[in-house]
């Protein structure tokens, strides 16, 4: 089959991998129609992770079942399904506290040997372990391209801020204006903030969120502190979403919050460790969250919400291409020319 192949740093394309088999009796095959590149896996194609040359990439996709194990029950060939981003087992101590993220079986589609080792979706067809817990049908009418989203990025946003318990008429300061910054400003207004601002350095990314009626604060033309400051008589947001990932985007949004205030931080990095402002954030009494999303926890809501067109995340896409161009949608997300690309595989 055709897939997406990393082949070293800055290097992707397409060619041929081995065919997905069902290996145990829960496994499901799913043909692939539509693939997201996610910025998780940019930090692939930027060599932050170790990856073997050959591996297929992604992980966010919609598809059509097309084979089933026969333990699989509530799915049947030919339905159309989202795939969460993240596997889950469904049976284990985590799973059954609803810790999905943190499944004893979990893995990343598409993120290689410290991530459970699974092929990635943006290929023809991927093999989903547990699919009956890492699938879901999507509802009636909801297209496809919206409902990739819940399977990974929405479901991060949406998961960021919830862990914040955002209480309606608050104000969110969002830091990185990138496909997952931009779910957090849709997701926060949607939860009720009053005021949403995002923090980024391209103009192109700061105009699409003010145009889903965020505050746009270029950090490379004003000093962001300030401005969150101006904005919220003085005191700083009650919560800050930290969608970039790394240690200096850490630090601002622990100058961004106010006293009393909460950071849930879902960008990825391979720092091993970083500065906590221990005086400062005690004295400041700062709660800080973080953690990959749990994408199974807020599935069928976010669906719920996709389905009636409540969030309409798909407003992102900026390029929608063959699965044969994968290679320039990395070269374009990858330089920021596209706001978000998502490849047509069948
Ligand atoms: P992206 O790379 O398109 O977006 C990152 C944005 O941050 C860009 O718009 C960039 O201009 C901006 N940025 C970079 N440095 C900045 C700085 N110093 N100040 C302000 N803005 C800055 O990627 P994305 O798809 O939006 O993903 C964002 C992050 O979320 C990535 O790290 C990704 O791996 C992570 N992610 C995490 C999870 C999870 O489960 N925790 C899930 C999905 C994505
Ligand atoms: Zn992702
Ligand atoms: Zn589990």
């Amino acid at each position: 089959m055709r897939a997406v192949l990393f082949q070293g740093v800055g290097r992707v394309e397409v060619g041929e991998a081995p065919e997905p088999q069902l290996e145990t009796p829960w496994d499901a095959i799913v043909r692939v129609e539509w693939a997201g590149i996610c910025g998780s896996d940019l930090h692939l194609y930027h060599g932050k992770f170790p990856l073997l040359p050959g591996s297929v990439l992604g992980h966010e996709f919609v598809g059509v079942v097309e084979a089933l194990g026969e333990g699989v029950r509530g799915l049947e060939v030919g339905t159309r399904v989202v795939g969460t981003f993240h596997v889950a087992c469904g049976v284990c101590p985590f799973c059954r506290r609803g810790e999905f993220h943190l499944c004893e079986r979990r893995g990343v589609y598409g993120y290689g040997p410290l991530f459970g080792n699974l092929p990635g979706t943006q290929a023809e067809r991927v093999r989903v372990p547990f699919a009956e817990v890492n699938l879901r049908p999507l509802p009636q009418g909801l297209p496809p391209e919206r409902a990739l989203f819940a399977g990974d990025i929405l479901a991060t946003a949406y998961g960021a801020l919830k862990n914040t318990r955002l209480k309606p008429g608050e104000r969110v300061a969002v830091v990185g204006a990138g496909p997952v910054g931009l779910m957090a400003v849709e997701a926060a207004f949607v939860m009720g903030a009053s005021k949403v601002l995002a923090v980024d350095r391209v103009e192109a990314r700061l105009s699409f969120a003010e145009g889903l009626g965020a505050i746009p604060v270029n950090s490379t033309k004003e000093n962001p502190v300030r401005r969150v400051r101006e904005e919220t008589d003085g005191e700083g947001a009650d919560v800050v979403v930290e969608a970039v990932g790394g240690t200096a985007t850490l630090a601002l949004a622990f100058e961004l919050v106010r006293p009393g205030g909460r950071i849930s931080a879902v960008g990825v990095d391979n720092a091993p460790s970083f500065p906590f402002p221990l005086s400062s954030g005690l004295v400041r009494d700062i709660s800080f969250r973080l953690g990959l999303a749990n994408v199974h926890r807020h599935l069928d809501e976010l669906l719920a919400l996709l389905a009636t067109g409540r969030l309409r995340p798909e407003q992102v896409v900026s390029h929608t291409l063959p699965l044969e161009e994968a290679a320039e949608g990395y070269r374009l997300f990858d330089t920021k020319e596209a706001l978000k690309v998502l490849l047509k595989v069948g």
